[in-house]
């Protein structure tokens, strides 16, 4: 495959933009590849610069759970766009979108933000300005955008650089961040008997996906919510990459946990910068300008964004594809799984609705000193076979993958095929 065009505008834009990418992960560091440009998507493909087409596993991280360019959410952005793009005032239609996700979810007030790091950045400053304390524990591998409090020990593009925190940080800022490990209950139990009393919130990703795809294990996340509740500390579920994404009440319709707030992000933005977050009155209340927490927004609730992600919303709600996905997931990792197999590649794997993983590693990791272990140069060797082929998986093995109602039968065999001849190139 011919990267040319591709290989000339990542030069180019190194001369213009840090690294060339404006999101670490894109950059293709973790597996020695040229990051591929994009011009134009539809379904599950994707074609870059040079014509070059791609089976998509990523679908912007999340949001195009119904496939690129669907007609449905670009005509929604089209009747907006004719309105005009931002009034930097209130709209119908940002009751709208936050009526479909409560639509959802247990949640009573919700406000809009535009990335999901605002969303969890939010988050912390409600809990805290709620508790009064400053302390936060978090996982490690858990990755809530690039706030920094939340940025110890976060997975995904941080991992992949070796770099398990960030300069720029104040020390004094970090210490009120505990990072502990994930699915460890008695961690968790043991921290919160010592400091539980100034504890502000504990923040997780119900299922993980930023250090390769791991569900949290349901006596872990109702060790969380026992230990909030008796600690009077707020449990903030991260919903960023599940949110509408594993079933339409995310992660914490999946376990039956509701958590005080949560943060969403990719999906409810239908493929437009959207983020929000959510929880009980009695906590959102106590934001600006009906309580003192400040935290506000030029484009917040931007009507394009709005527009395209009410239509998608309304799409699934009314679909309700997640078990169709899931079937669909695993369709693609069985058939994985025994090419992998006839290689003599360990190979496991899991998905929920429309997220999945895999891992070449013996054993499913529960952790992310777990993924750590698995083999870094395999995985970059299986990934840029598979590359080469036209199957664009996430490029790191702290990332999860995802899959969307236009990734159809044909499209899975399609995708096994080149599969089977990626691993060839081993
Ligand atoms: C992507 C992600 C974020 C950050 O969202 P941005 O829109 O990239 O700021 C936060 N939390 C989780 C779980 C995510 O997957």
């Amino acid at each position: 495959m011919k990267l040319n065009k591709s290989k000339e505008l990542f030069l180019e834009a190194q001369k213009h933009i840090p690294g060339g990418v404006n999101s670490p992960v894109r950059a293709f560091k973790n597996i020695d590849g040229n990051p591929i440009f994009f011009q134009a998507a539809k379904g599950p493909y994707l074609t870059d610069a040079d014509g070059n087409q791609f089976i998509d596993y990523i679908g912007s991280w999340g949001p195009m759970i119904l496939g690129h360019s669907n007609p449905i959410i670009l005509n929604a952005i089209k009747s907006q766009l004719e309105l005009g793009t931002s009034y930097g005032a209130p709209t119908a239609i940002e009751t709208d979108l936050a009526a479909l996700i409560k639509s959802q979810y247990n949640i009573d007030k919700l406000r809009m933000v535009n990335s999901g790091t605002e969303a969890t950045m939010s988050c912390i400053r409600v809990a805290r300005g709620a508790t009064q304390r400053d302390k936060i524990v978090k996982f490690t591998g858990c990755y809530h955008g690039h706030v920094d409090s939340l940025l110890v020990k976060a997975g995904s593009g941080v991992s992949t650089f070796g770099l398990p925190d960030s300069p720029g940080i104040p020390a004094s800022l970090a210490e009120h961040t505990a990072s502990l490990e994930y699915n460890n209950i008695e961690e968790i139990n043991d921290f919160m008997q010592t400091h539980g009393e100034s504890v502000a919130a504990i923040i997780v990703e119900p299922i993980a996906g930023n250090m390769g795809y791991i569900p949290g294990h349901d006596d872990f996340l109702l060790a969380l919510r026992t230990a909030c509740d008796k600690y009077g500390s707020i449990l903030i579920f991260d919903e960023v990459m599940s949110g509408f994404r594993v079933a339409l009440g995310g992660a914490q319709q999946l376990y039956g946990i509701t958590p005080d707030l949560t943060a969403f992000g990719k999906v409810i933005g239908g493929g437009l910068p959207v983020g929000a977050f959510g929880g009980k009155a009695e906590l959102m209340n106590m934001l600006a300008p009906e309580g003192p927490i400040y935290q506000a927004g030029t484009l917040s609730g931007n009507p394009l964004a709005m527009a395209a992600g009410s239509a998608l919303l309304n799409e699934l709600i009314k679909e309700n594809p997640y078990r169709s996905l899931e079937i669909m997931a695993n369709q693609l990792l069985t058939g994985m799984a025994e090419i992998f197999q006839s290689k003599s590649i360990p190979f496991v794997y899991g998905a929920s609705g429309g997220m999945f993983g895999f891992f070449i590693a013996e054993e499913m990791p529960a952790n992310f000193e777990d993924v750590s272990k698995t083999d870094s140069e395999l995985f970059k060797r299986v990934y840029l076979g598979c590359l080469e082929e036209g199957v664009y998986f996430a490029p790191s093995k702290f990332e999860a993958g995802f899959i969307s109602t236009t990734h159809v039968e044909r499209v899975i065999d399609e995708t096994l095929a080149k599969v089977s001849k990626g691993l060839e190139r081993l």
